[in-house]
């Protein structure tokens, strides 16, 4: 007699967080000889997730390839609707997997439970309390939470903010993917230096400088916070000790104002957006991270680097609490004089330079597919 088919798992994503902290997730689901693991890429951001999708050698099974010019929230929300519920019914999966909070991990979770297709939520819990701080990611998540029955939470503090949302079942603190994906990436680099080698001008470049790795790029911030982010930068740039790497994200919110801000100065490397090896040696290199990102939020304090966050809410407080992290906000005196304390008080610097794993151990992703595993009764 036949065996039973494997159950069919379909991961979706988009970005390239979402890549970044999926990639393990798919490897650890293939690895698992009980399941039959398809992948579908919505594009949502093409070239940066393309750039991870290479280092991690993940071909994507399904590329919707949905990006395009000038993308507005509603028609990029409806496309992915459309392209993703096509993609369901032609794959008829048995368990869709989202990850985090983008348009890709809400529609995805909604295109499913329009077919009662159970929901596996990657990265479950985060909340900032403010539906417009991220936004509108922050409301991207919420959606998930009542539509999955599997949330794997990075943290206790996460599954805390579920259950105060009344989701108590299917909720397990497996640690944060992204763990995974850094201790990954770090051991390819050991094994083969050459992956990250193209920073090693830089740091030669800026050779006895205290260097400090910016990242900017979250909606709230264009605009005035992008206006005084820059001018901050500027003048930390202004210091005769200090360098500044700034791999900047291709949106013209951003690009814009730190042309007219920063011009050219020989002690700030505006640079394209790096792939992840090479982004991972940029944090190993710094001596401070200044960021609105989400991910680097988590990557910092597992490599014991000071993060400098320029928002003013956070659903990611437990690097806060583990005091490597600091929500400085986008104000440009808050920033600099943050900045400054840490370059010029040695104490206040090896307080935030403990290295803490806050987001896990680097099995997250084990756990996770083993849980999707047994959830089908395998
Ligand atoms: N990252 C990267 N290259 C860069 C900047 C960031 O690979 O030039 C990685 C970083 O290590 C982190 C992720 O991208 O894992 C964060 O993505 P992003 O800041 O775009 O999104 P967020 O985490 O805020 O959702």
């Amino acid at each position: 007699m036949a065996s039973p088919p494997h159950p069919k798992v379909l991961v979706i994503f988009g970005t390239r967080p979402e890549a970044i902290k999926l990639f393990p997730v798919v490897r650890a689901l293939r690895q698992d000889p009980r399941l039959h693991t398809v992948t579908c890429v919505t594009a949502q951001h093409r070239g940066l997730l393309d750039q991870v999708l290479a280092i991690a050698g993940l071909t994507p099974d399904i590329d919707l390839d949905l990006m395009e010019a000038g993308q507005t929230l509603d028609r990029l929300t409806a496309r992915l609707l459309i392209g993703l519920g096509e993609v369901m019914d032609a794959e008829r999966p048995d368990r869709v997997v989202v990850q985090g909070d983008t348009a890709t991990a809400m529609v995805g979770a909604l295109a499913a439970y329009y077919r009662k297709i159970p929901v596996a939520h990657v990265e479950a819990g985060l909340r900032s309390g403010d539906i417009y701080h991220p936004w509108p990611e922050e409301v991207n998540r919420r959606i998930v939470a009542p539509i999955a029955d599997l949330h794997f939470a990075p943290t206790e503090t996460a599954a805390a903010a579920l259950a105060r949302e009344a989701v108590t079942t299917g909720v397990r603190v497996t640690g944060n993917t992204v763990i995974d994906a850094l201790h990954w990436t770090r051991e390819r680099i050991a094994a083969a230096p050459a992956l990250a080698a193209d920073l090693e001008a830089v740091a030669a470049r800026f050779a006895g400088k205290r260097l400090i790795l910016v990242t900017t790029h979250r909606r709230e911030n264009f605009g005035d916070g992008m206006a005084a982010i820059a001018r901050a930068i500027a003048r930390i740039a202004d210091r005769d000790d200090t360098a500044v790497l700034f791999p900047m994200h291709p949106n013209p919110n951003v690009v814009g104002v730190m042309d007219a801000a920063l011009g050219a100065r020989d002690n700030v490397a505006r640079i394209a957006p790096l792939d992840y090896p090479h982004f991972i040696r940029a944090l190993e290199l710094s001596d401070i991270v200044l960021t609105d990102s989400g991910g680097v939020q988590e990557e910092a304090p597992a490599l014991g680097k000071p993060v400098l966050v320029m928002r003013d809410t956070t659903e990611r407080p437990e690097g806060v609490a583990a005091g490597t992290a600091r929500l400085v906000g986008t104000n440009e005196d808050r920033i600099v004089s943050e900045v400054f304390t840490l370059l010029d008080d040695k104490g206040a610097y090896s307080a935030m330079a403990r290295a803490h794993n806050p987001y896990g151990d680097g099995r997250a992703s084990i756990r996770i597919a083993g849980i999707i595993a047994d959830a089908f009764g395998l």
